[in-house]
């Protein structure tokens, strides 16, 4: 029998807030090299990032996509000592989690940073991690406020930001209006 190093994690079913909105169901593969995750054993994360129309209370997708591993590590390695260093230091410093084990829904009350309950946010970002067709609950799901998306993206060296501007422009699945949109609302994840 084939070893599952993430048999002891705790998993449930991919909720419906990480869909994807193109696809109408789960991501079936990486954006950003169209690798399949459904039937894999590669971990991702996927970021979605929602704005609430204020007239009508209804939650828009801004952007989303699914990174696998592979990808994520060719991104940290790219990166520049400084800059992730940077980051892991303001993770540590920042990132508030109450219960490690506590329930999803826990997870989607507030933003990991500030606090703040999600109802009282306009905008936000949410991040899973996920494995074959289940998410992994742990560190993740969290919800962010986008200011933490900016904050991150001060610390990243010039080196780093032109970089990440490459990156994005590998994408090659997202409509051209969200690339433009990259330009100014940055991704948490990449
Ligand atoms: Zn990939």
């Amino acid at each position: 029998m084939q070893e599952d190093p993430f048999e002891y994690m705790k998993k449930e079913e991919i909720p419906k807030e990480f869909y994807s909105d193109l696809e109408n169901a789960p991501f079936c593969s990486c954006t950003f090299c169209n690798k399949d995750l459904l039937s894999g054993s590669e971990l991702y994360m996927i970021e979605k990032s929602y704005k609430i129309n204020p007239v009508n209370d209804k939650r828009n997708t801004i952007f989303e996509y699914a990174i696998c591993a592979s990808c994520s590590f060719r991104k940290m390695q790219a990166m520049s000592e400084e800059s992730v260093q940077n980051i892991q230091a303001y993770m540590q410093e920042k990132f508030v989690i109450d219960d490690w084990d506590s329930s999803r829904k826990l997870h989607f009350e507030r933003c990991v940073v500030t606090g703040k309950p999600v109802s009282e946010l306009e905008e936000y970002n949410m991040i899973g991690q996920f494995i074959g067709n289940e998410m992994i609950i742990g560190q993740f799901p969290v919800v962010m406020s986008p200011s933490i998306g900016e904050e991150l993206q001060e610390l990243l060296s010039q080196q780093t930001k032109d970089e990440f501007d490459d990156f994005m422009s590998t994408i090659n699945n997202v409509p051209p209006e969200l690339k433009e949109l990259f330009k100014s609302k940055r991704p948490v994840l990449v």
